[in-house]
């Protein structure tokens, strides 16, 4: 095949004590997933899980053992961190079961769902797209993939995230409204998973402002933490 130019470098996570790589494809986010962050967003009460997406050009991969700068993003006064645990599909499907949600999953990693707050919050005003408060560029900063055998018990799994070693973030994964494999569930009825995808699988509360400079490390028990610095 002859391109009419190069074409982009293939997306792709380390998978932590290996030296493959997980190509990644669509990248997925649950909105509002965290009782306690969503009564912090004004909402209450468990409704049905919602979507939305990044692109997988958005990934901002921060090694382990390493501090990854991330630039602060045009346009925003309110660039907020939102901590999230990764789920990463290893097979792909449609209308999955709940039940059968185990099999498709590769792995898992910590994740930033980083949000230009002011944005989203007059897209929302207005009933407009998230994206341009969700979706823009170095969005998605992301720890290496541990398969899943090695992390046997993410769903009872402590979830943290500091700035400035001061903890904003700090939850467990038992705390999801849709679990992980609701989610799955859910999301592979809109539609067709595929090896390589990534869910963000929402924030838990104490969601908030970061500021060129900081330093921002997340984590959950289990995985690799990552570190990363707003630059
Ligand atoms: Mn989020």
């Amino acid at each position: 095949m002859r391109f009419a130019f190069p074409p982009p470098p293939s997306i792709a996570v380390p998978v932590l004590g290996t030296d493959e790589r997980f190509p990644v494809h669509r990248i997925y986010c649950v909105g509002r997933n965290y009782e306690e962050h969503a009564k912090e967003m004004g909402f209450t009460g468990r409704e049905p899980p919602f979507f939305f997406l990044k692109p997988a050009d958005a990934i901002v991969v921060a090694e382990a053992g390493q501090t990854v700068d991330m630039p602060y993003p045009s346009l925003t006064q309110n660039l907020h961190h939102e901590v999230e645990l990764v789920v990463a599909i290893g097979r792909g499907g449609q209308n999955i079961s709940a039940a059968a949600a185990q099999a498709h999953i590769f792995g898992y990693a910590v994740g930033l769902d980083m949000t230009r707050r002011d944005l989203q919050t007059e897209m929302k005003k207005q009933g407009r797209p998230w994206c341009i408060g969700k979706a823009h560029d170095q969005s998605a900063p992301i720890g290496p993939i541990t398969p899943a055998a090695q992390a046997p018990d993410i769903a009872s799994a402590e979830l943290w995230m500091q700035v400035n070693g001061i903890d904003r973030q700090r939850s467990q994964v038992s705390k999801l409204i849709w679990n992980i494999g609701e989610v799955i569930e859910h999301l592979s009825t809109a539609w067709a998973l595929q090896p390589g995808d990534l869910i963000y699988t929402g924030t838990p509360e104490g969601v908030g402002a970061v500021c060129r400079g900081d330093i921002m490390r997340a984590g959950a028990e289990g995985l690799a933490s990552i570190s990363v610095r707003v630059t």
